[in-house]
């Protein structure tokens, strides 16, 4: 089965030249023009190895190389333009597995995509490719789109960015997660999340599912992640 290239570059023709190689190569390729798709793009394929520019729209290489870590095991090969940008990639602050400068020749990038898939191989084989995927899921990451909860370190980004939510929030949004597409109803979601001995009411839920849009939701007044269900409860839509 032919690997899986995702390459994420916003400038059309270098983007046009590199899926042009890599497929000439016999790579499977898939491409995204900024950050954001970029991590939808990688979240739903999986690829093999990413190739990452820096600067890119939305959100830059540098923070995709950081939401991703999070969540897969996958080589990055990143594409630097400028002297600083080198400076953070070579510090290994960002967690980049190898790094070309621009501008470089085709050659040498095929030449550093080989060597990653064939060390990335490695790897696998020796963990065993069980163990590879138990280490991935060990991370607890829960994906909603932009939307990231990470059980391990009981954070919530929104975009990248690190949300401030009050503990019963964040276990209330993580209820929620864990039971997608489910009508709850105030009552269950009290009794579950708050436990059978709070005293507290369904309004309590109600004000706990305001607060959570209001950081979670692009529009609070108009939700599409936690929507009410008429006479019955919420129901989390991912
Ligand atoms: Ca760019």
């Amino acid at each position: 089965m032919a690997e899986i290239i995702l390459v994420v570059e916003d400038e059309p023709s270098l983007q046009e030249t590199l899926v042009y190689n890599l497929k000439k190569q016999g790579y499977t390729v898939e491409t995204a023009g900024d950050g954001r798709s970029a991590l939808e793009t990688a979240r739903r394929l999986k690829p093999d190895l990413i190739v990452l520019d820096i600067m890119l729209p939305e959100l830059d290489g540098f923070e995709v190389t950081k939401l991703l870590r999070r969540e897969m095991i996958v080589p990055i090969l990143m594409l630097t333009a400028r002297d600083e940008e080198i400076d953070r990639v070579v510090g290994l602050e960002v967690g980049a597995d190898d790094y070309l400068t621009k501008p470089f020749s085709m050659r040498e990038l095929l030449a550093r995509v080989k060597a990653q898939l064939r060390r990335a191989q490695l790897v696998r084989d020796e963990m065993g490719k069980e163990r590879a995927e138990e280490t991935v899921s060990s991370l607890e990451t829960l994906a909603f789109g932009n939307l990231v909860i990470n059980q391990s370190r009981r954070e919530v980004l929104l975009d990248g960015k690190v949300l401030a939510l009050k503990p019963q929030e964040y276990d209330l949004l993580l209820f929620f997660a864990q039971h997608k597409r489910q009508m709850l109803s105030r009552e269950f979601l009290l009794e579950r999340v708050w436990g059978w001995d709070y005293t507290g009411n369904s309004r309590t839920v109600d004000v706990h599912v305001r607060w959570l849009r209001q950081k979670i939701e692009a529009y609070p007044a108009a939700p599409v992640r936690i929507v009410t269900v008429r006479g019955g409860g919420y129901r989390f839509e991912g």
